[in-house]
């Protein structure tokens, strides 16, 4: 089991106890994780008589916003859609609780408004190197599956719940689970004991695993697995250092109709390939080529994000971006990415 030892949650419940206003908030581009951990957390907060909002920083893509149907109107609130009530929810918060980000900047068009706010803040987290001094409480167990997996941990902790899994509310129970099976790509990869312990318990209290998993595996757009193909037989390079990559312009994404988030999963399918090593995808966006990176053991995907894309991440998912200022073009990201790898893989070797 994860532990979350005794002061960690004293000190969380006593934060919590003293808040009348609690913020959540998660990083750019949220994920299944981030949106999973966050709405379980507030969900157990509102279900616990406390007030709480989630603010995010742009919204959730399509394929993952029935996570967030049956949250009460104003619970969620979505910077890109209405960013003076995003400011406000930040700066009228008594309690700021960061989600699946380590640093604040993971927020991006939200970071001056968080490093503005003078309440308490905890940071919840799963990612290498978090800045400590950000935060009152840190929780950071980079080890861990996923920031889900974190928060069903601290509330397993806590006297609401005393360790019973059947006593979290069933929004908060399938939000911990999707969020969870999403960042382990269902049990493939990060998935430790407690990953199962964790999925054995949410079963046993009554969550219906099955249908969250068909949730998210089988209900995507045609154009999605249109444009997988196409980019799968056309568009993937393969270096003799055995990194796969595929560069998504944004006239290839209009051109097969893909919505924002339509391309998540991509990235792991070259890595299916005995001998690439490492799978990159590079995909067009306003202003840069935003970078995923994946790669087997032994071969660090959260380096090659660090020394040549600006970014970060976990040893085996990571990411960064290519300023168009820097790479124009598809044909420069090709170019630049071909230098990267060389380079990259030599000194891996
Ligand atoms: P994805 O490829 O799914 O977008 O991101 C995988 C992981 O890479 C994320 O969970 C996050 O840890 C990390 N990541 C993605 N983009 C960035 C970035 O721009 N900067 C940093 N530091 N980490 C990133
Ligand atoms: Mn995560």
């Amino acid at each position: 089991m994860v532990s979350i030892g005794i002061n960690e949650a004293a000190a969380f419940q006593k934060a919590v106890s003293k808040a009348e206003n609690i913020c959540l908030v998660t990083h750019m581009h949220p994920d299944g994780d981030a949106l999973g951990s966050s709405l379980g957390l507030m969900n157990w907060f509102h279900e616990s008589g406390l007030r709480a909002r989630v603010v995010l920083p742009d919204s959730e893509p399509e394929s993952i916003a029935f996570m967030a149907e049956g949250t009460e109107p104003g619970t969620v609130i979505r910077a890109d859609l209405n960013m003076a009530e995003a400011l406000d929810a930040i700066s009228s918060a008594d309690l700021l609780i960061c989600l699946d980000m380590n640093v604040f900047n993971r927020a991006e068009p939200l970071t001056e408004a968080l490093e503005a706010t003078l309440c308490p803040r905890i940071l919840i987290d799963h990612h290498i190197g978090p800045d400590e001094s950000l935060f009152q409480i840190v929780m950071s167990r980079p080890e861990i599956s996923s920031t889900s997996e974190l928060v069903f941990w601290l509330l397993m902790s806590l006297p609401g719940t005393g360790g019973d899994a059947r006593r979290l509310p069933r929004f908060c129970a399938d939000s911990l689970m999707t969020g969870m099976t999403t960042d382990t790509n269902n049990f493939s990869n990060s998935a430790i004991p407690s990953t199962f312990s964790m999925a054995s318990m949410l079963i046993d209290a009554g969550v219906d695993r099955d249908a969250i998993v068909t949730r998210i595996n089988n209900r995507y757009r045609e154009e999605r697995v249109r444009l997988m193909g196409h980019m799968l037989g056309n568009l993937m390079e393969i270096t003799d250092e055995g990194v796969a990559f595929m560069v998504l312009d944004k006239a290839t994404q209009d051109r097969f109709g893909i919505r924002e988030g339509e391309t998540e999963g991509f990235v792991n399918i070259p890595l299916t390939i005995d001998k690439v090593g490492i799978s990159m995808l590079l995909k067009e966006d306003t202003d840069r080529f935003r970078v995923s990176i994946r790669s087997k053991k032994g071969l660090s995907a959260r380096r090659l994000a660090m020394e040549w894309f600006n970014g970060g991440g976990h040893e085996q998912a990571a990411g960064g971006k290519l300023p168009k200022a820097l790479v124009p073009d598809a044909e420069g990201v090709t170019q630049y990415v071909r230098n990267a790898v060389r380079k990259f893989m030599e000194n891996e070797n």
